[in-house]
């Protein structure tokens, strides 16, 4: 034993040399200079302190302050020096991968070192780590996993859980786990990191932990809201009537102002297009309404126009707009390259920021530009607090984000884009003054901005739970309920029960709440439960092609476009499609048709022609491949697509598995002379969505619709769907194993009692005969 500490001590000297002689280098010393300016390098020696007298800190400060790049270099500096260099064991966590391999990339630069020495990054599919890393970061995902096997996390000494302000679900989660785990690990240290200044909430959950603040500075900066910057146009908003597809009034038009300005060319060539939007009035509007408005139809025009304009007139600066998500993204990228100035490299660096971009990609958004090249990043939310990027100084905020919601009155949960809170609005303001005073241009009316929430909701309290609850029974946390009552801020009971009771009724846990061998796959799938269980009939029933289209394609934006001034051209190309009364198996067909336009190169042309949209078939295509993979490692498929697709072509067995999925997401067809009509147990009378191709049938020749998603603006709509038949719902809704078959079919019959399908009842006599006589032998 006293030969391996020895072993250790000399290691640990080593790493010490290694870190001077970087150090006392020119370009180490360059580093140590630039570090040295940071906000968090003042506060080093109190945050070192603080450690080592309390299990447990909180570290609050600015973006950009040095919280991430800095902290966990501090504490491995100095274990280094105290001669414990090779014995501590540091994890940094991070909400998204991205941030975790650009910030482990960052460190290890700055430590004139490779990745994967001394610094090294782990998250889903990929990692850099070697004999010697000490310091890992990790997104918050693989340290539960992590959890699963190692629950003490032996040898680990210091976690750091960074950016815990975003209050995401795995964030919360990590938090209870770890509060149980730390009275067994008292030489374990806790430090936690946020980028806003309600620390205390944290604080008093752990006891009164100490909070050390991180004092920093920014440059004023100009807002302009949407009336703002609509004037700089030569336009205004003004009061109109008008009814849209969800039969909502929207009472703001964007009109024509008598010209005071003179325009550059490029404002009169967005005019037409910005004539044709149309606004909410949102003075009278709650939070909920807000969400039906779409700033798309608009945004993209106003966002070329205004970089434009910031292109043309204004100081050099980069440019920074934040976008929905990573659709809006690829399709504004495309309409600016095809612009003649955006889209001119030599004019403009155009780059992208967003959670599943290539990390060789991603390194590009911190460089400089050439002089006279304008750099414009494109980004998500992400870039909010947890990339910092230098040299911003102008920003363009579109006011939403994607968001998972979930409302457990109505057991109904929506992802959708929508809008940020107050604090997110001044956290991307604040990203353009950094460097100097900056500009900021939010895109939407100031009246919007004041009916903003103060914080977002934390994600435990508006996301369904069904994912939460598996990863609880799989790290065997004992009972849900009380788990989840230790939590910051518990859910809901309604909406714990509703999980659980999901969960019972798709067959991922027994009635006494244990994993099913289906819920075991479940937790191995990360995707929602629905879309896993779907991947999972579709691998053992042997027709996973399309069946990873139909997943794929539900993971993403509507890949069918439905321009309002061409809306009757979309809808008949939509039809070609159609036929199956369904939705889903319409996707199947447009992506089929778009792989084999592709095998000839022709694939564009196709999504012309069709009205579909090639970010999504791209998107789908490379989703299906990822898909397929994890099917892989869960040993559910083999590889040999012969085996898994030998029924592929049975549209029947397809709209079967379907089903499977989507239940209990099920709403009755009633048909009367001419039309039919839908209702749902829990909201009666339901409508379909206009866009949905059963909603120009004018008869469904079957009994039921399963459907994957329902919007409650004044009556609940359903999006998507596919019609399917008495024996496929009682075949393949809810669970049907051995042991809780019965269970099953009780529920079952509850549905149809509801339903009241006579002959429906008596099928199901027969199926139950059936099921019965199975379960004896
Ligand atoms: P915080 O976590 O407090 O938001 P960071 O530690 O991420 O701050 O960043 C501190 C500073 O380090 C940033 O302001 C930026 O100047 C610099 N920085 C961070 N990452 C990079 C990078 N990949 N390339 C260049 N500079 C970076
Ligand atoms: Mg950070």
């Amino acid at each position: 034993n006293s030969v391996m500490e020895k072993i250790l001590l000399r290691r640990s000297m080593q790493m010490c040399d290694q870190q001077q002689a970087w150090q006392e280098s020119p370009e180490g010393c360059k580093m140590l200079e630039f570090r040295k300016t940071l906000p968090a390098y003042k506060e080093k020696d109190a945050i070192l302190a603080a450690i080592s007298q309390n299990q447990i800190v909180i570290i609050s400060g600015a973006t950009g302050c040095g919280k991430t790049t800095q902290v966990p270099q501090f504490i491995l500096e100095s274990e280094i020096e105290s001669a414990r260099g090779a014995v501590c064991n540091i994890i940094c966590t991070q909400p998204r991968r991205i941030s975790a391999i650009s910030v482990s990339e960052r460190i290890a630069s700055e430590r004139g070192e490779k990745l994967g020495e001394c610094v090294g990054y782990k998250v889903r599919f990929e990692g850099v780590k070697g004999r010697d890393t000490h310091l890992l970061f990790c997104t918050t995902g693989i340290l539960l996993r992590r959890l699963l096997v190692d629950r003490n996390l032996k040898g680990i000494t210091h976690v750091i859980v960074d950016e815990i302000h975003e209050r995401g679900m795995n964030e919360d989660f990590l938090l209870i786990v770890l509060k149980d785990l730390l009275p067994h690990r008292p030489e374990l240290k806790l430090i936690l990191m946020s980028a806003t200044l309600d620390a205390e909430l944290f604080s008093s959950y752990f006891d009164g932990a100490p909070i050390l603040h991180i004092p920093g500075f920014t440059y004023p900066v100009q807002t302009r809201f949407l009336e703002n910057i609509l004037e700089m146009t030569g336009y205004r908003l003004t009061q109109c009537n008008q009814i849209d597809d969800y039969g909502q009034e929207k009472m703001w038009r964007i009109g024509k102002q008598a010209p005071r300005k003179r325009k550059s060319q490029i404002a009169s060539s967005v005019e037409d297009a910005l004539r044709t939007a149309d606004f909410k009035d949102y003075s009278s509007q709650t939070q909920e309404s807000l969400s039906c408005w779409n700033p798309d139809s608009i945004g993209f025009n106003l966002v070329e126009y205004l970089l434009c304009n910031i292109c043309e007139n204004e100081r050099p600066g980069a440019v920074l707009v934040f976008m929905t998500g990573w659709d809006d993204i690829s399709s504004l990228k495309d309409k600016l390259q095809a612009h003649p100035f955006l889209g001119d490299p030599s004019r403009v660096l155009l780059l992208t920021c967003h959670g599943s971009m290539a990390s060789s990609e991603q390194r590009l958004i911190f460089d400089e530009p050439e002089d006279g090249v304008r750099k414009i990043v494109l980004a998500t939310n992400i870039a909010e607090t947890s990339i910092t990027i230098n040299d911003i100084v102008f920003v363009l905020d579109c006011g939403k984000a994607k968001e998972s919601s979930y409302d457990a009155l109505n057991n109904t949960p929506c992802l959708l884009p929508s809008w940020i809170s107050k604090v997110s609005a001044q956290q991307r303001r604040g990203r353009a003054g950094r460097v100097q005073p900056g500009e900021c241009y939010h895109l939407y009316p100031r009246c919007v901005y004041d009916a903003f929430a103060e914080y977002q909701l934390p994600e435990i309290l508006r996301t369904p739970l069904q994912s939460l609850c598996l990863q609880i029974k799989s790290l065997k946390l004992g009972s849900i309920s009380d788990f989840l009552s230790r939590a910051l801020q518990s859910p809901e009971l309604l909406a714990v029960q509703n999980a659980i009771e999901y969960l019972k009724i798709i067959g991922a846990l027994d009635q006494n709440e244990n994993l099913t061998v289906l819920g075991r796959y479940l937790t191995m799938l990360p995707v929602e439960p629905k879309l896993g269980k779907m991947l999972v009939l579709g691998a053992i029933l042997n027709c996973l092609d399309p069946v990873l289209t139909v997943v794929a394609s539900l993971s993403v934006r509507d890949p069918f476009l439905m321009p309002l001034d061409k809306k009757d051209l979309a809808e008949a190309a939509k039809s070609q499609f159609s036929g199956d009364y369904s939705d889903h198996l319409a996707l199947v067909r447009a992506y089929e048709g778009w792989r084999d336009a592709e095998r000839d190169l022709s694939g564009y042309e196709y999504c012309w022609k069709n009205f579909l949209s090639v970010q999504s078939m791209k998107a789908i295509d490379s989703l299906r491949k990822e898909f397929f993979s994890l099917l892989m490692d869960t040993g559910l498929v083999d590889g040999n697509p012969t085996t898994c697709n030998a029924w592929s072509h049975d549209e029947h067995l397809v709209r079967a598995v379907i089903c499977g999925g989507l239940y209990p997401g099920i709403c009755s067809i009633v048909h009367n002379e001419k039309s039919f009509s839908l209702k749902t147990m829990e909201d009666g009378q339901v409508l379909l969505h206009s866009n949905s191709v059963n909603a120009r049938e004018s008869k469904i020749p079957y009994p039921w619709l399963v459907f994957n998603e329902k919007i409650k603006v004044n009556t609940v709509f359903l999006r998507d769907s596919t019609a399917v038949s008495d024996s496929v719902l009682l075949l393949f809704g809810g669970s049907i194993s051995k042991g809780d078959a019965d269970g099953h079919l009780k529920m079952l019959g509850g549905y149809l009692e509801f339903y009241m399908q006579p002959y429906v009842e008596e099928m199901y006599q027969s199926l139950r005969r059936q099921l019965d006589e199975l379960i004896q032998t």
